[in-house]
């Protein structure tokens, strides 16, 4: 039985869904990491408040 390589699952933290980093459309950089969204326009809502949004997915993926 082959065992599945570790793949990282990161959430969008505007809308919560779980995002495959190699599946994601939308990816940007905030504070030396990089963040995952579903669609360009989660993307454009992060960006305008990224503080925000990086404390909803550190609590997120705590
Ligand atoms: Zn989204």
């Amino acid at each position: 039985m082959a065992e599945e390589p570790l793949r990282e699952q990161l959430i969008d933290p505007v809308c919560g869904m779980r995002m495959d980093p190699e599946e994601s459309p939308a990816v940007t950089t905030y504070n030396g990491r990089s963040y995952y969204f579903c669609s360009d326009t989660h993307k454009e809502e992060f960006e305008r408040d990224p503080v925000h949004y990086a404390q909803i997915a550190a609590r997120e993926e705590a």
